[in-house]
């Protein structure tokens, strides 16, 4: 089988290293084309990594020597598809002419995620909103990963959200540094300290798991009508995100239901036997300390939502806690998955 040439935008980035390492041997695509800023590009990828890349396993080979350039279509000799894990300082304007010029997108940042007929894909929580795709007016076609924060939660709270509604959600996020890119948070503003403020993303956490969880109506995506009320969170964590969730329900479920929903949970990624798809989408840890990133961080390669302490709620009805891998869940996992999926569903030619 030949595989399909892809690129990644941003692969210098926090979210560009976890694309290069993921995409390592994989089974459908292959890297040819990666694009970062002038202060990058020119130059090999190992030589610009050497004293940046912050994964706990070696560069990939197939990626050393691959020549960095700017983000431009002109550029990508042949790719069909490209990561995107641009700054948001860019990557709108680029996304937009990549699309234009014939290529997919599957973006991990924020400009494009409220477009209409732009789906906030989450392989196992809203695969059929790759129905909106016809509905925009570009050759090539932009795709986007919800915000790393709500990624778990959205995903906690699908089956729920199916089987007993949903009113009104809180959450109170503790977010690892990483989720600010690299270098990110300067160390003494959070070594010993929590900073309860990060610039944006409230305003994403009330917004997009509504889009997520919503139903394509005439062609259109409609959002879900439940309200979010969030609170994130920087803490001194490295990676992973933990998010505190109460929910009260259309329809109160008791406890075994909703641990039975949670364990029964899956989707398209898992009928299809995608090469990323975890095995278990949503993983109930009985420990009444878990989940923990330093413990759990990992499960399913990253790709399993961690959830633990389910309890009745005395404000709303029911209370979790949700932990989800901010690069690979959160961005370049779920953004692989995504590309998987389209291209099982032949819709990467
Ligand atoms: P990052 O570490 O700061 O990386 C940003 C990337 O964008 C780098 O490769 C950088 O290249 C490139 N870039 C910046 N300005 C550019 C320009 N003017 N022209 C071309 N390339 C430019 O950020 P990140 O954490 O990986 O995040 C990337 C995107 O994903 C953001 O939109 C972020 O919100 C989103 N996201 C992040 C996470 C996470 O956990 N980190 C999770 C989900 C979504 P140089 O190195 O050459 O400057």
């Amino acid at each position: 089988m030949q595989k399909i040439k892809v690129g990644v935008l941003g692969a210098t980035g926090s979210v560009g290293q976890r694309f290069i390492q993921l995409l390592e041997n994989h089974p459908f695509f292959t890297v040819s084309h990666l694009a970062a800023s002038e202060k990058s590009a020119g130059q090999t990828y190992g030589q610009v990594m050497k004293s940046r890349w912050k994964i706990s396993s070696d560069i990939p080979a197939y990626a050393k020597d691959i020549v960095i350039t700017l983000p431009k279509p002109s550029e990508t000799d042949g790719v069909k598809l490209v990561f995107s894990g641009l700054d948001s300082s860019i990557a709108g304007e680029v996304e937009s002419e990549y699309a234009q010029a014939g290529v997919i997108v599957i973006s991990n940042s924020k400009n494009h995620r409220m477009d209409a007929n732009v789906p906030i894909l989450s392989a196992e929580v809203n695969a059929e909103h790759l129905d909106v795709l016809s509905a925009q007016n570009t050759k090539g076609k932009i795709i986007t990963n919800s915000n790393c924060t709500i990624m778990g939660v959205t995903i906690s709270l699908k089956p729920l959200f199916d089987q007993f509604g949903l009113e009104s959600v809180m959450l109170f996020s503790m977010q690892a540094i990483s989720g600010a890119g690299y270098p990110g948070v300067p160390s003494m503003d959070i070594l010993g300290n929590v900073v309860p403020y990060i610039s944006g993303e409230e305003e994403k956490a009330e917004i997009e798991p509504q889009k997520c969880l919503g139903r394509v109506v005439d062609g259109k995506i409609v959002s879900a009508d439940f309200k979010i009320s969030a609170h994130c969170n920087r803490v001194p964590v490295f990676d992973g995100h933990t998010v505190c969730v109460s929910a009260k329900f259309k329809k109160k479920p008791n406890r075994e239901e909703i641990l039975k929903a949670w364990k029964e949970f899956s989707g398209e990624p898992q009928k299809l036997q995608l090469p990323f798809a975890p095995e278990q989408t949503i993983l109930y840890r009985e420990e009444a300390d878990r989940p923990q990133p330093r413990l759990d961080l990992d499960t399913g390669k990253g790709m399993t939502t961690v959830v633990g302490r389910l309890r009745e709620d005395s404000l709303l009805d029911w209370k979790w806690v949700v932990l989800s891998h901010n690069t690979i869940r959160g961005a370049a996992g779920a953004a692989l998955l995504n590309a998987e999926l389209m291209y099982k569903k032949g819709l990467i030619s």
